[in-house]
């Protein structure tokens, strides 16, 4: 049985009014029949016998009296078998219906005046929805139709409390390579491919939805257990793994999912969102082309994904600055240098922790522009405190250098680059490079390593004594000194100061020269200078300062 209706939309934002003449089937008996029937025709609407339609998506109902339209607890439409709409179904009056920013009527064609040749389309129209909800390109729902999803999810879920789903986001791992590689237009027709492939495996019931660029989400509320929507998610992985045939090109992606289910206790609709971009974002962190479940706990990643935004504007806003820890050399009591450190005042998170700053500058790869822009910020100062306190021995700056930077093939130049605009001559740099990062790369190392001493550079080997060193290599190493990591003179009691002393000494015997940092105590001093160690770094002789402080120390300069 089909009935012939007049199903007109009213966009309350923009105005527009669509029309579409549509037959639907009249589908009598349970919901799975009612679904097979939509999935198997071009049928728009499903019209249900009954009320009782539990994760259902008829928006009508044959009553008595007609056409009559569903409560409030039973959502979503289909257009051309493709479920699109979620809804917030209000009967406003009659036969109206508002869902979302659309107000909907429909009628029996009986009961409707004649359609006039503008409004009337065909009964097989595919009725596009007016970009608010919609992405254009491919064709999905968009953003703001999700979230009327979700608040709509969100409302059920206070009634059926056996209403269980799963919001899933999906981020294409390297589309920007794509872009690059292949030019814009491939990456759209990628993006286009994708969102077909996704709707290809929808059920009744799910939908999909393009987020903003290389991220799509989708709800899937035909799923019965948390299991088969896993093995419905990974098949759609799969599906997304395998080759696009694009304009004769094979084109490979991967794709990071992450899914959030519904029975996560959620504060606001769109926090199920937030959950499954968390997972996400954890799936990239651990590998890329992965899925990851939400846990709580996660969510801390997409702080860290605002961080990371942040951090990327952090240089040109000014909110990097840097500290100057005073090294003090300990024969003689006096400052020689400072380690330049670096600092970001966030402007809502306020300090972030320097380890947490360069673990998210290195993993972002932002770490090269930042590291660059200490080394120039660094040279600068140092040279105007040159010129600023004349009768000072000259004194020197150390800058850290973490492995992404160093590992830059152009970093030599980029550091000759530095000296000359600057003018600081190179033997007053030092540069402070983690064990690792030189045990880890011996060849590529040796060859920056002379290549930075050809221009007068002091090569620094940080928190020696924490990560494992070869120790016939450091011997050879073009490294000049070593510094003892604080943890060592941390732990010190009576007993354990020989350990350190251990350490000093194979320093020493391997040719290097000691600097010792985290001297917080008088007696550590004197220890350390029974050791003959030639540099001590710490709260007791101050802590990292700004540059004004610094200068009014450098007006007396303290002797220690
Ligand atoms: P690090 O290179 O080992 O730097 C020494 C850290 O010890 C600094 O922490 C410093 O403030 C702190 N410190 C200094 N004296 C004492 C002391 O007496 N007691 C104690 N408990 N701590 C002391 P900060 O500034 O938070 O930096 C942490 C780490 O972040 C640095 O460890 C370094 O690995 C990294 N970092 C900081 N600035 C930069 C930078 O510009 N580039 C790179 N690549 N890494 C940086
Ligand atoms: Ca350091
Ligand atoms: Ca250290």
């Amino acid at each position: 049985m089909a009935v012939e209706i007049q199903l007109s939309w009213e966009d309350l934002i923009t105005g527009d009014l669509q029309k579409r003449r549509v037959t639907v089937p009249v589908v009598f008996g349970r919901d799975e029949q009612a679904m097979r029937a939509v999935m198997d025709s071009e049928a728009s609407i499903v019209v249900l016998p009954h009320k009782q339609v539990s994760r259902c998506h008829a928006l009508i109902v044959v009553g008595e009296n007609g056409l009559e339209l569903v409560d409030k607890s039973t959502n979503g439409t289909f257009l051309n078998g493709q479920h699109f709409l979620g809804t917030n179904c209000q009967v406003q009056h009659g036969d109206r219906l508002q869902i979302g920013p659309y107000k909907i009527l429909l009628s029996t064609l009986d009961s409707l005046p004649p359609v006039t040749s503008e409004s009337a389309v065909t009964t097989e129209s595919t009725a596009v929805l007016p970009g608010v909800y919609h992405d254009s390109l491919t064709g999905l729902p968009n953003r703001n139709m999700l979230m009327s999803l979700l608040q709509t999810l969100a409302e059920r879920l206070t009634v059926e409390t056996a209403l269980i789903f799963a919001v899933v986001h999906l981020d294409i791992d390297r589309l920007q390579q794509v872009n690059n590689s292949l030019g814009y237009r491939m990456g759209d027709k990628l993006l286009a491919a994708v969102a077909r492939q996704l709707r290809q495996r929808l059920a009744p019931g799910d939908t999909a939805v393009r987020l903003e660029g290389d991220e799509f989400a989708l709800i899937l509320e035909s799923i019965s257990s948390p299991e088969e929507a896993l093995a419905r998610i990974e098949l759609i992985q799969q599906d997304l793994h395998t080759p696009f045939q694009l304009e004769n090109q094979e084109v490979f992606i991967t794709v990071s999912i992450g899914v959030a289910w519904s029975h996560l206790p959620v504060q606001q609709p769109e926090d199920w969102l937030r959950f499954a971009r968390a997972a996400t974002q954890k799936a990239k962190q651990l590998g890329r082309g992965r899925l990851e479940i939400f846990q709580p706990g996660m969510e801390d990643s997409g702080q860290r994904l605002r961080l990371e935004t942040d951090l990327s504007r952090a240089i040109e806003r000014g909110e990097l600055s840097l500290r100057y820890q005073p090294i003090v050399a300990l024969a003689s009591g006096q400052i020689v240098g400072f380690e330049a450190l670096v600092r970001w005042q966030h402007p809502q998170a306020g300090a972030i922790p320097s380890d947490q700053l360069i673990a998210l500058a290195e993993e972002t790869g932002l770490i090269i522009p930042i590291g660059l822009w200490v080394l120039r910020t660094a040279c600068v100062q140092l040279c105007r405190w040159h010129r600023q306190f004349p009768n000072l021995r000259p004194l020197t700056v150390s800058v850290n250098v973490s492995s992404k930077q160093f590992l830059q093939a152009d970093l030599v130049t980029q550091i000759t680059q530095v000296l000359q605009e600057t003018g600081l001559p190179g033997n007053h740099l030092k540069l402070e490079l983690t064990e690792s990062l030189i045990m880890e790369n011996p060849e590529t190392v040796t060859t920056m390593l002379s290549q930075l001493q050809d221009l007068g550079l002091q090569i620094l080997m940080d928190d020696f004594g924490t990560g494992y060193s070869n120790l016939n290599r450091l011997r050879t190493l073009p490294i000049d000194m070593v510094k003892i990591d604080k943890s060592f003179i941390q732990a010190v009691d009576a007993d354990t100061w020989a350990f350190v002393r251990g350490i000093v000494a194979l320093a020493h015997s391997l040719g290097k020269t000691v600097v010792v940092e985290g001297v917080e105590t008088t007696e550590q001093l004197h220890q350390l200078r029974l050791m003959n160690c030639a540099f001590g770094q710490g709260y007791l002789f101050s802590p990292p300062l700004e540059s004004p402080q610094v200068e009014k120390l450098l007006q007396q300069p303290p002797c220690w």
